[in-house]
Formats: structure tokens, sequence, C-alpha cells
């Protein structure tokens, strides 16, 4: 073996320039995070060639002295961070000091950078991280840093850049990041001589996110916001039905820098469950803020990735703010409570009592049955209140109550007779609300025992269209609803809350069933999870399948093709045997609904309007909106009558 020696700066510089600087978006990242450490307010960033070949970003920070200039190009020669001890509560988005010696040693520098109060600037032109000239110049305050010839002295990276339309669409990514990271900030990007975007940098999210992901995007996102244990969490996710077929719209921002992080997938993804397509993904934009001590942001050279000193705390932000989001999205209509009513209602609080259930995978409350005798027939009071969510409930005559920490809506449900809608409004049902206090969010807003009406309707169904759409009229709307996804999402939430056998149908003869040998074995796999949804499946000899019973609701018809979607939807999830219980879930859901394009019979139609109307049911377990609101103002515009 050759004798072991210390590298030479200039080589250790250039080894550390392929962590930190991969590709031109990782020396505009550095650049554009340098100017928001130097407190710029306005900063330009100017690429040619997908940066190879030129990147200029130009600040109106603090600028530099003419011996930080040169001092700023030395490795480890960082002004952010003294000792150890500053490690520990990182404030500024730099703090490595490689950035610059990294960039330096692998292209052709030109910086001209002015202090606020200083006579004249300074100029230094660097070859290959030496300094090749330097002068005072006159120049704004601030720095302007041109990056020239990118890996022009390092033929073995430069073979690994990829066409300048893939560096300039991953600058693009970049240029995008910092952007959003930062909505105070004002930045402008010119790509090859035109101006792709120039944010307003009026600390308002929701215009950066505008500006950056256009309308469309925009107008399929919901605002979110929430705190829990020092964990804050604001910003925007997107409706289900404006989910996306992948994640490159999942952006993270840990104390304004752009993170990657599984544990924040997760918790975004978690919120959404059962709420999506298979293989759609949640887009969204959240900003997470907590102390900058619970984080490690020193896990990756271009501190992209992070870690959480308390994981669960964060995950828990995460998700019951963007599960608040969604939920207040289906909530019902919220109105205050006056003061006398509601001593009223204190006055005539009913006893309760605990009672289990799940509605979906999140922790939900279910409040418990009334003791209170139900006035209308058959009408029991059990009301399940989603966790963070709006609910609201009409009190009495004309009053509507307000919980201490939210509002509470009463929705009654109905039992009728084994059938398969169980959730609607029922006119004057009397319920009582309590939280089941095991969860977070239970301990925070408990609300007062009350007692609650819910309102005669006020809508009436106009009819019904094309053998698919219920049309309703609602005060000053047309709402049209869309009948199988209604009912396919009324089923699975009943399915997924009763957690108990589910009714089956045995047949005479098994029914042999020849199918793809990947279907096949996909079923018999998952034997175990069928079973409990009043599926039995064996296998018999040559990969065919004999199905011994089918759940009540499936007609024997579709059982071939009940189980052909199963078998595609577990091919299309995860191994985790929720999955499984999903694929099963939808399925069932969506063959027992009732089919689009058969009329329906009038009560059919308005238990579906009900439960609609009611706010408990939005979107199918899909994803896909269930009803689509039309104002009498969309449609006098259209007539041209306003
Ligand atoms: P780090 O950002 O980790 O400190 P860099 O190599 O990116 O390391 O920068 C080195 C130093 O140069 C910074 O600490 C800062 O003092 C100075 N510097 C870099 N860019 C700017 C800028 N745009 N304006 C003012 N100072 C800058
Ligand atoms: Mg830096």
């Amino acid at each position: 073996m050759p004798e072991i020696r210390q590298l030479s700066p200039h080589v250790a510089d250039m080894i550390a320039a392929g962590e930190v600087v991969e590709r031109p978006a990782s020396v505009v990242k550095e650049l554009i995070e340098n100017a928001v450490d130097a407190a710029a307010t306005t900063v330009t960033l100017e690429i040619r060639r997908g940066g190879m070949s030129f990147i200029r970003v130009t600040d109106n920070g603090c600028g530099m002295s003419p011996k930080d200039a040169r001092m700023a190009f030395l490795r480890h020669a960082t002004s952010k961070l003294r000792d150890e001890r500053g490690l520990e509560a990182i404030g500024t988005l730099g703090f490595r000091g490689e950035a610059l010696a990294a960039i330096a040693s692998v292209s052709r520098i030109e910086l001209l950078t002015r202090e606020p109060d200083a006579a004249e600037g300074t100029r230094l032109v660097l070859e290959a991280g030496t300094v090749a000239e330097e002068s005072p110049a006159g120049c704004p305050v601030g720095t302007t840093i041109i990056v020239r010839d990118l890996f022009y002295n390092t033929p073995a990276r430069l073979k690994f850049m990829k066409t300048d339309r893939a560096e300039t669409s991953a600058v693009n990514t970049a240029a995008l990041h910092c952007a959003l990271a930062r909505p105070q900030l004002s930045l402008r990007y010119i790509r090859d001589g035109q101006e792709a975007f120039h944010t307003p940098g009026d600390s308002n999210a929701a215009s950066a996110v505008y500006t950056l992901l256009g309308r469309e995007v925009s107008a399929g996102m919901l605002k979110a916001e929430g705190e829990t244990e020092g964990v804050k969490v604001s910003g925007f996710v997107c409706a289900p039905y404006a989910a996306r077929g992948n994640r490159t719209m999942q952006l993270f921002f840990v104390n304004g820098r752009p993170v990657k992080s599984l544990a924040l997938q997760a918790a975004l993804e978690q919120a959404y469950k059962n709420r999506l397509f298979v293989g759609k993904f949640p887009a969204a934009v959240l900003y997470i803020e907590l102390s900058p001590a619970a984080v490690d942001v020193n896990v990756h050279p271009a501190k992209t990735e992070v870690r959480f000193l308390r994981e669960k705390d964060v995950f828990d932000a995460v998700y019951y703010t963007v599960m608040g989001a969604l939920e207040r999205e289906t909530g019902g209509i919220q109105v205050e409570i006056g003061p006398s009513t509601k001593k009223v209602l204190q006055g005539t609080a009913a006893e309760t009592a605990p009672e289990a259930g799940a509605a979906g995978s999140a922790p939900t409350y279910t409040a418990p049955a009334a003791k209170t005798p139900a006035p209308s027939g058959g009408v029991s009071g059990r009301v399940s209140i989603p966790a963070g969510g709006f609910v609201s409930a009409k009190v009495g005559e004309g009053a509507w109550a307000k919980s201490a920490g939210g509002f509470v809506r009463a929705a009654a449900f109905k039992e009728d007779g084994g059938g398969i809608y169980q959730t609607g409004t029922a006119p004057r049902a009397s319920a009582s609300t309590v939280p089941a206090a095991d969860t977070p969010k239970a301990k925070e807003h408990r609300p007062e025992q009350t007692e609650l009406h819910s309102p005669e309707p006020d809508w009436r169904i106009a009819g019904e269209a094309l053998s698919t759409y219920i049309i309703v009229e609602k005060g000053d709307s047309l709402i049209l609803i869309d009948k199988h996804a209604a009912h396919e999402r009324i089923i699975f939430d009943r399915l997924v809350a009763n957690r108990q056998p589910v009714m089956s149908q045995s047949l005479l003869v098994p029914l042999i069933l020849r199918m793809q040998a990947e279907d096949a074995a996909l079923i018999l796999e998952n034997t175990g999870v069928m079973a409990e949804y009043g599926f039995d499946v064996q296998p018999v000899g040559d990969g065919s399948i004999a199905l011994r019973a089918v759940p009540a609701d499936v007609d024997l018809i579709d059982a071939e093709g009940t189980l052909e979607m199963i078998a595609d939807e577990l091919r299309q999830g995860s191994a985790a045997p929720e999955s499984a219980r999903d694929a099963v879930l939808h399925t069932v859901a969506c063959k027992a609904a009732i089919k689009a394009g058969r009329r329906s019979e009038a009560r059919e139609l308005e238990k579906l309007a009900e439960a609609v109307l009611s706010g408990k049911v939005r979107y199918c377990p899909h994803g896909r909106p269930v009803s689509v609101t039309l104002t009498k103002y969309e449609l006098d515009k259209q007539f041209k009558r306003v």
C-alpha cells in the first residue's frame, strides 16, 4: 500500500463539492439560501443552459467586507457558527461553511459585493477556487455571485450532467422550493432570458402558492393550520379530488428549510387514508415550525434531510392538522349559540355512556346514544364527531349549538330494518355529544353535554337525471349528487364502523372461478381478511378458486368481477395488512352501491340526498366528489341574467 498522505485543501474541496454541489440546481439552492441568511428581501436568479454555463444570484442583503469576501471561499469559513454549542440551535440556512468553497472549486466565479455603509464594493474573480483578480468596484448594496462553466475542471462529473432541459427542470424545482419556503422573500427567476416567475414577497403563503403553482392547483387546495406540543403546522393541502399521480407536489418546509422526510410524508398520507384512489397522492405545501433544538438538520451535506428529536409529536401535529383541514371541508353549517339557549341546554344535558366506534382509519370521537326518548319513532341518537372537525346542530327552535371547543353537529343515525342506509338527519332526533376520552383532541376540546335537535329539511329533491344524478334544490343552489359515489361512501363508512362480521350469503353450489394465476394468488394470500367481510374462498387444484360465500350486499351475478376488482386493488396496494383490508372494503362498497345508469326509487334517492346534505358524505372512498353545487348566481350568469 502506498503511504498515507493528507489531501490538499483543493482536492478536499473538490470531493466535498461532489456532496454539496451535485448539479446546477444545488448551486442555485445554496446561493439563494446564502442570500436569505444575509437578510435579503429581494433576490434575482438568472440561469442559462440549465445553469451549466451561467448562474447569477443577486441579492439586496448585508453584503461582505473585502476581507470577508475572500474568506467566504475558504473551506469551513462561515459567519454563522462559532462553536459546537451553536450546532444545536441553528437558525440560519447555512452553517457548514463549505458551499462557496465547494462551488468555487469546480467553476469560474465572479463576486460583486458591498456592505450598506461602505463607500465602494469589492469584485473578486476566482478560477477553480483560487483568487485570480481582486479589485474595488462600484456596485449596489448586497451581493451578486456569477457561477460560470460549472464542472469545467472535473470532466468525470460533467459527464453525469443530463441534458440542459433536465438540468433546467431541476433548477425550476429548486427555485420553486426556495420561493415557497419563504413567502416573505420576493424571488424573481429568469430562465434563458425570460422571466419564469416573480413572487410578491408579501409574506402571504397563499399568494406564493398561487403565483408558483398556478390557479388550477391552488383552487384545489384547502387551508391547514394547527399546533400541538410546540409543533406549529400551517399551509395548504389538496382536496381529495385534486390528488395527483405522484409525490412531487408534497412540499415540506421545516423552519423555513425545504426538506424531505418520510415521517412527514407518512403523516400527510395517513390523513388521506381511504379518501384517495390507489396510486393517487395528496399534494401539500406545509410549513412546520418547531424549536430549532428539536430538529437535526445536519444529517445530509445539502441539508435536505432532517431528523426530529420527537418524531411522534411532529407526526401527530401534521396528521391532526391535515385531518382538521379535510374534515372542516366536510363539516356542516356553523352558527353561534346564544347565551340563553346555552343555559337551557346545560340544564337538560342527557345522561351518557361512552361507546367505542370508528369511522375511517383516523381516530374519531363517537358520541353515545342518548337516554332521552326519541321524539319520532325508531330514531336513535348516535353521533359521530370527526377529530378536529366542525360539527353543528340545530337546537330547539332555531338555535344552534356550539360546544366549548368547536361546533357540534347532531347527525342522527336512523336504523332502518337492516337496510344499507344508516345515516341521515332524522327530523328532530335527540342526541347528546361527548367525545371518547382517549384521543388527544378529546382532552383539549370536551364539548358540553347538550340535547340537540336536527333541523327540518330545507331542501327538496327536484328529480333524477341521466339515471345517475340526484337533483336537489336547496336555498339558492342546485346540488347534483352522484348516486353511486354517495352510496359507496355510506356503505364503506358503515363497513369500517361496524368492525363485526359482515352478513354473508352462502352458495348452495360453490362457484368455480378460473382466474389469472397472479389474481388467484393474490386472493388466496388474503383469505383471512376476505372472510372477515363475508367471502369464503378456497383453492381448488389447477389455480382455480371455489367461492362458497359472498357478502350479502354483493350481487352474485357479479361475484367474479368482484374478485377481479379485489385482486386489482391488492396488486396496487402495499403489503401491509390494512392495505388488503382497504382493498376488500373498497370493492364491497363499490359493488354493493347502487349503480349509475339504473333508475332508483324515490325513497332511495331521498335517503342518499339526506346523507349527503347532512354533510357526512362528501367524497367516495376513492376520493371522487359526491356532489357538485351550482348556485343560482352561476346559473343566472350562464343565462346572462346578471
Ligand atoms: P455557510 O452558508 O454554511 O456559512 P457558505 O460557504 O455558503 O457557508 O458561505 C460562507 C460565508 O460567506 C457565509 O457564512 C457568509 O458569511 C458569507 N456569504 C455567503 N453568501 C453571502 C451573501 N449572499 N451575502 C452576504 N454574505 C454571504
Ligand atoms: Mg451557505
